[in-house]
């Protein structure tokens, strides 16, 4: 079985949140979720990134959003504190700590190339710490420094929300991310930081504007941790082809997403999506990029996924698909843990 090294998911504020089940649940498994320690040693998912993601006071609309005549609809999900973006950090990474002291010989912190390595070769499941949405950082990145020393190696600057640094793109279809400015001052700083410190950026639910400044900004290759194909399924989410191109010039990576709504093409959220369609946007990126940029994604435990995959433990059923499709061996294992790899390595060393 191929070992995937995975681009994003919420399972962190999944376990950790109301009725999660904590770090029981994560360890022995309970049914729900999409991803827990058993369901990734059945899916060969061997590291990932586990994303602080702080929810608004105000709940997101579990099922999809109103919508117009035509089908489309957008939803703005509503800013929030530093305060309370920053306890909340807190509380998680209190959290992660006593998951990690839990099981120490079955999950690890991944803060090192050699950490994600191991992973990779199966001696445990590697966690590599990511924020989505930097509102616990202050605008002078006082936090900065103490977040990577508790491990954190990757950050989104946004969420679909506008803070200090950026405007995320809202949510929308069909629509472009071309909408807003792009980062701010601080924006900028931070990704100047991130590139020092040897934290990798993600261009995920940003809009364009700030996509082309982290662009002329930073020195590593660029990175999309969880995006699907705008060519493909008109969602404000998905990167079109021009940025797809961008990021696979810096020798960067695009983790194709699972989310049904940024897959199927009528903007609708439902999980009867054949796996098909994953393979098509994937085949896309390959297409646009070269397989070197092309990786997986998922956002498991933060959106519908396809009936047909259903959770990790379903990835092989992916794999298994493009094998049947025709891809080799050599690119299969490009796509599920190579790329990330060699991207880690030039980002992080
Ligand atoms: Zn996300």
């Amino acid at each position: 079985m191929l070992s995937i090294i995975d681009g994003h998911n919420d399972t962190l504020t999944r376990v950790f949140g109301e009725d999660g089940g904590g770090i029981d649940a994560f360890v022995h498994g309970q049914g729900e979720g999409h991803l827990d320690l058993p369901k990734a040693a059945t899916g060969g998912f061997s590291a990932g990134f586990f994303a602080i993601y702080i929810r608004s006071l105000v709940k997101n609309p579990k099922n999809e959003p109103p919508r117009g005549d035509d089908g489309s609809w957008t939803f703005t999900p509503p800013s929030i504190e530093h305060d309370w973006a920053l306890s909340e950090t807190t509380r998680l990474l209190g959290c992660l700590d006593e998951l990690l002291a839990a099981a120490p010989d079955k999950i690890r912190l991944c803060i090192d190339i050699d950490d994600v390595q191991a992973s990779v070769d199966g001696h445990h499941l590697g966690i590599i710490l990511h924020i989505e949405g930097c509102e616990m950082i202050s605008p002078d990145l006082r936090e900065l420094s103490g977040l990577y020393s508790r491990g954190l190696r990757s950050l989104g600057p946004v969420w679909s929300r506008s803070n200090a640094f950026g405007t995320g793109i809202r949510f929308g279809w069909p629509s472009s991310n071309d909408i807003g400015p792009g980062l701010t001052d601080a924006g900028k700083e931070l990704i100047v930081a991130c590139n020092d410190l040897g934290i990798m950026v993600d261009l995920s639910h940003l809009n364009r504007a700030g996509l082309m400044d982290v662009a002329a900004i930073s020195t590593k290759p660029l990175v999309a941790t969880h995006c699907g194909c705008h060519a493909l399924c008109e969602s404000a989410r998905n990167l079109d082809d021009e940025q797809l191109r961008i990021i696979a010039s810096t020798d960067g990576v695009i983790g194709c997403n699972f989310f049904t709504g940024d897959l199927r093409g009528d903007g609708r959220f439902e999980p009867d999506m054949p796996l098909t369609r994953m393979a098509e946007h994937i085949e896309h990126i390959v297409e646009v990029c070269g397989i070197k940029h092309v990786a997986l994604g998922s956002d498991f435990d933060g959106a519908t996924m396809c009936d047909e995959l259903g959770d990790a433990s379903g990835l092989p059923k992916l794999i298994d698909l493009l094998r049947d499709r025709g891809w080799s061996e050599h690119d299969l294992t490009g796509l599920a843990h190579g790329n990330w790899m060699r991207v880690l390595d030039a980002t992080w060393g």
